[in-house]
């Protein structure tokens, strides 16, 4: 049997059937284990692929010894996550060859480089399934073929560049929702590998989006974060998707990520502060402080660009909030050039900072690049860059002090019995006193006191 041969539809009530009969013979649903490595975006196709699979009949586990269906979702940014995934599927040699009829599947965008499907083909042979982020939409034919084949099955081809809107996505959270708006990426960043595997841009059509945020709000999610690898070039306009979305009715949160600075326009952030909903905080990576390494990564604006955009937001509210990426130890900086990071960090006033050291990601430019800096020396500067935002966060925090905010409690507090957490409409953690059952509401809080990476408060009002 060739997959190109086998129908979705046709695929997918074989698996039914399978199911039905697998209930019938062991007392209860066959069960997947799927875990998701690295970003939102990730964490989304793993929600979308438990979808399909609620669809044909399956139950999840935890415990992926109890499993009939394996699968690791993989992140391809950083070279450690890789490691982990090989770590992770080498560990299960011993698994399958006591549970053969247990598929192990290896999906996204690590499987997607040619070089790691091969070596998974040849070196883990335990591994029955590899497919990449094309192929989610065959999703059904390709697991009903190492299902009744008993064969393995390698999908890395990039045919299918097609957006589906034909499933449910199963979340695991009821709280927080992540509503992905595009795929792929065209920046080609010299030292990023997301344009290999997750190929060009795609947007979905707006009104798919807004009618998946409607229903959402309807089953009573609080928080929706719209996910792109660079939301500010959704092919349908981003600004007046926001405002699509502002105008939903229900109490809740619009988040996005991320905004490629090169794109973000003074529109947007009129756009976020003439809105209700869409927090007043802007992600916005800028990688690195220096010029000369900017232009190295091919980002496309300088640091003078950069800073247009966020003078912009603090004049017209001073406060306004910002979040950024940086990476430390790009090919060639010298330990000046990252002083020009550190001085950014000053300058801006970040909220919070995602600070990474330069992982070698072959097949992308920088690749080429001679790495100069040992690995002690990034970890000592990515060390340094992380004091001096602890300083620079633990005084910029305070200007909460003193005011009543909005928080969205989510968990319980880290402080013990009695305290519970949640987050201010800039991301920021608030740790307070109060009852579980205020878990998932939207509370007053006072702001008591700043710590170096969240907040401390009381509660104004008891809903
Ligand atoms: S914008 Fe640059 S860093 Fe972001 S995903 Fe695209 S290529 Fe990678």
């Amino acid at each position: 049997m060739q997959l190109q041969d086998t129908e979705i539809e046709y695929a997918k009530a074989k698996l039914k059937d399978f199911s039905v009969d697998y209930l019938q013979s062991c007392g209860h649903s066959p069960l997947a284990f799927i875990h998701s490595f690295g970003c939102q975006q990730n964490v989304s196709d793993g929600e979308k692929l438990k979808g399909k699979l609620a669809d044909i009949g399956f139950g999840f586990t935890d415990e992926y010894t109890k499993a009939d269906l394996i699968i690791f979702n993989t992140c391809a940014v950083r070279e450690n996550a890789e490691d982990k995934v090989f770590g992770t599927i080498g560990d299960l040699k011993h698994f399958k060859e006591q549970n053969p009829d247990t598929v192990i599947a290896v999906c996204g965008c690590m499987a997607q480089q040619k070089h790691i499907a091969e070596k998974i083909k040849e070196t883990y042979k335990q591994v029955d399934l590899v497919f990449g982020t094309f192929a989610y939409n065959e999703f059904y034919q390709m697991l009903w073929y190492v299902i009744s084949n008993k064969k393995r099955l390698f999908n890395i081809s990039e045919n299918s560049t097609e957006i589906s809107e034909d499933f449910k996505q199963l979340r695991d959270d009821k709280l927080k929702a992540f509503v992905p708006i595009m795929y792929g990426c065209n920046n080609f960043c010299t030292y990023c590998i997301v344009p290999y595997v997750r190929g060009r841009e795609r947007s979905r059509k707006p009104e798919a989006v807004v009618d998946e945020v409607k229903r959402l709000v309807e089953d009573g999610y609080k928080e929706i974060t719209l996910l792109g690898q660079n939301v500010n070039s959704y092919s349908y306009g981003f600004a007046e998707l926001l405002k699509n979305i502002d105008s939903i009715p229900g109490k809740f949160r619009i988040r996005f990520m991320s905004s490629h600075p090169k794109d973000a326009s003074k529109e947007l952030i009129d756009t976020i502060l003439g809105s209700e909903k869409v927090c007043k905080c802007l992600h916005l990576p800028v990688q690195s402080g220096c010029d000369r390494i900017l232009a190295a990564m091919n980002r496309r604006y300088t640091k003078a660009q950069y800073l247009e955009i966020i003078n912009y937001a603090r004049e017209k509210s001073p406060d306004f909030s910002f979040s950024t990426d940086l990476i430390v130890g790009f090919p060639g900086e010298t330990y000046e050039e990252f002083c020009e990071t550190k001085e950014l960090i000053k300058q801006v006033k970040y909220d919070n900072i995602y600070s990474f050291v330069y992982s070698r990601r072959s097949g992308t430019k920088a690749a080429e690049l001679e790495d100069n800096i040992s690995d002690k020396q990034k970890g000592l500067w990515l060390r340094e860059l992380l004091l001096e935002q602890r300083e620079v966060s633990s005084q910029w925090l305070s200007r909460f002090v003193g005011k009543t905010v909005e928080v969205l409690a989510d968990g319980e507090g880290r402080t013990g019995e009695g305290y519970i957490t949640g987050k201010t409409d800039e991301g920021i953690i608030v740790e307070f006193e109060g009852e579980k059952k205020l878990i998932g509401e939207f509370i007053q809080v006072r702001i008591t006191k700043a710590m170096n990476w969240a907040l401390a408060g009381e509660l104004v009002e008891d809903k």
